[in-house]
């Protein structure tokens, strides 16, 4: 049940050329790691707030952060939390140019502006200018919900993909009038087939190259995505399939939902595609079955938030029996399988301990921090000599009483035919 370990060289890894930008000291594009982005729901000007949030989404995976800058009081926190921040920060910037140019005073990494929303060239030149001497990135942030009207006219009244690059493309147009071009680009939209041909035109689109055919850097996501868990299922739908395209080279999920969760999600997208390394628990469990000596999902629940906090980037199982559970998950770290009131305690695959079932996860607990402080060698010499035997006696005797058939299927089809076979007697 555990995935097979990945291929020396990930086809997911073969990413399309992009040039590279620095949002602080996180490197966005040019074949750096992709990264994960989140954006803060305090008020900028709650600076205590705002950092603790900040704090919160970067443990939780984040590498770069977004806050919104759309009052003077706004910018005034940016300017006491940029240098408190562990991770770079963006300032969020829609109408108000002059909002940019107070952001870029407090200090901030990058900004994103809406084209859509600050429409005059000569206020779009003059932050362009400013991030130029200053040297600071801007994401142009196009959103298919807040289009240029003009735009939105010219294509029928109807966001298309079409519309969206030409915006971006318009934004970049005036950029490079003032000599400046250290951007990434988003073109997000809630529909994920619109997103997902947006991106894909963008990416494509020899405009967007510089002269060693590099794209500019790609921001993925997909807008307004909605609660959990559509949300997520949305996100993941769109982020997902560009990626494995080899578009993107940094994402956000927008979710309805606490940030810290959008940090989380993007975190695991990234490390379940193998494009991160892995930060954190990564917890599988069985999906259970007739065969489950005990309630899977309670068990996977409570070793879940366990083991969360602890921050130890091991593959820890869930299985709900011994007869395939050791062997199924062999691949992980470290694991539990259920049976007969006892939980059986592996490591890679070998079974170091047999425990009573109500410490299951206290168990599971204490080898993950073992496996952390000592390596997998050193625990695995750790196990108890008897684990093995005593687990192949559960073993032998769950089949024993419930045979290869778990599911007594076998049983109930003789039921259905002895039941219609008497029907038809009648
Ligand atoms: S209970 Fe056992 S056989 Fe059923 S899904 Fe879980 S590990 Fe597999």
């Amino acid at each position: 049940m555990t995935d097979p370990p990945l291929p020396e060289r990930n086809p997911l890894f073969d990413r399309r050329p992009t040039r590279q930008i620095m949002v602080g000291g996180v490197p966005v594009g040019g074949g750096a790691p992709i990264t994960v982005q989140s954006m803060t729901t305090t008020k900028t000007a709650d600076v205590e707030g705002t950092l603790a949030q900040i704090y919160a989404l970067a443990a939780a995976g984040a590498d770069i952060v977004r806050c919104t800058c759309n009052e003077i009081e706004a910018a005034e926190g940016l300017a006491q939390i940029v240098p408190r921040s562990p991770v770079p920060i963006v300032a969020d910037i829609h109408h108000q140019y002059k909002m940019a140019l107070a952001a870029l005073d407090a200090g901030v990494h990058c900004l994103r502006l809406n084209p859509g929303n600050i429409r005059r060239p000569e206020h779009i030149k003059a932050v362009a200018e400013a991030c130029k001497d200053q040297g600071i990135p801007i994401r142009i942030g196009v959103n298919g919900g807040s289009l240029d009207p003009s735009l939105y006219e010219k294509y029928g009244g109807r966001v298309t993909a079409e519309a969206m690059v030409e915006s971006a493309r318009h934004e970049l147009a005036f950029f490079r009038e003032v000599g400046f071009d250290d951007v990434k680009i988003s073109v997000k939209a809630s529909s994920v087939p619109l997103m997902v041909e947006a991106y894909r035109m963008l990416a494509d689109d020899p405009f967007f190259r510089d002269d060693e055919g590099r794209s500019v850097p790609l921001h993925l996501g997909v807008t307004e995505a909605g609660p959990l868990p559509g949300g997520l299922l949305k996100a993941t739908a769109g982020i997902a399939t560009l990626l494995n395209e080899g578009i993107g080279d940094t994402i956000r999920y927008s979710l309805t939902a606490d940030p810290v969760e959008e940090a989380r999600a993007g975190r695991q997208l990234l490390e379940s595609l193998g494009l991160r390394e892995r930060k954190g628990l990564d917890l599988i469990a069985c999906p259970s079955c007739g065969r489950a000596e005990v309630d899977v999902i309670d068990v996977a629940t409570r070793a879940q938030e366990a083991l969360d906090g602890l921050q130890i980037p091991i593959q820890v199982a869930v299985m709900g029996c011994v007869v395939n559970g050791p062997g199924e998950a062999r691949e992980a770290d470290l694991g539990i399988a259920a049976g007969r009131k006892r939980g059986h305690l592996f490591v890679k695959g070998k079974v170091v301990r047999v425990v009573p079932e109500s410490e299951m996860v206290e168990a599971l607990v204490e080898w993950a921090k073992k496996i952390n402080d000592e390596g997998i060698d050193a625990v695995l010499d750790q196990a108890d000599e008897h684990a093995a035997e005593e687990a192949e006696k559960d073993r032998l005797a769950l089949l024993d009483a419930k045979g290869d058939d778990a599911n007594q299927a076998e049983q109930k089809i003789d039921l259905i035919r002895k039941h219609v076979g008497a029907g038809t007697d009648d």
